[in-house]
């Protein structure tokens, strides 16, 4: 999958038996629907992001469907960002995972997630003083 961002290849990640897109360029992260879910460890909770009010249009396309995306809030939260009305995936720009995931988890879950993600943002840094 080409990332929506820098239009460079992305890699895939597992999170707790979750498929992550991720791209290494933006940090950028693509989530299928459901995936959210899986990963704030909340199944039964599930989050209708075709429901979100679109505030503008995205200059970016879906990475599944090429379809220009749409610019929401995140359900309950202040944090933009891109949705597929189309087959409800969304593009979360660096840290925006973080940011959710604080306001929508558990604090195990957070925790969890949080250890994850600042450990796979970080390899990057690593990268850049080598
Ligand atoms: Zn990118
Ligand atoms: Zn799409």
């Amino acid at each position: 999958m080409i990332c929506p961002h820098c239009n460079e290849p992305m890699i895939v990640v597992e999170y707790q038996q979750t498929e992550i897109d991720y791209c290494f360029g933006c940090q950028g992260i693509w989530l299928d629907q459901g995936e959210l879910e899986l990963l704030f460890q909340q199944p039964e909770k599930k989050l209708d992001l075709s429901a979100v009010t679109a505030f503008d249009k995205s200059k970016r396309r879906c990475p599944r469907c090429r379809k220009k995306m749409v610019k929401g809030n995140f359900p309950e939260t202040t944090v933009e960002v891109d949705i597929c009305r189309r087959d409800g995936g969304i593009w979360l720009d660096q840290g925006e995972i973080l940011k959710i995931a604080e306001e929508h988890c558990e604090e195990q879950a957070f925790k969890n997630i949080y250890r994850f993600f600042s450990e796979l943002f970080s390899d990057k840094n690593e990268m850049k003083e080598n």
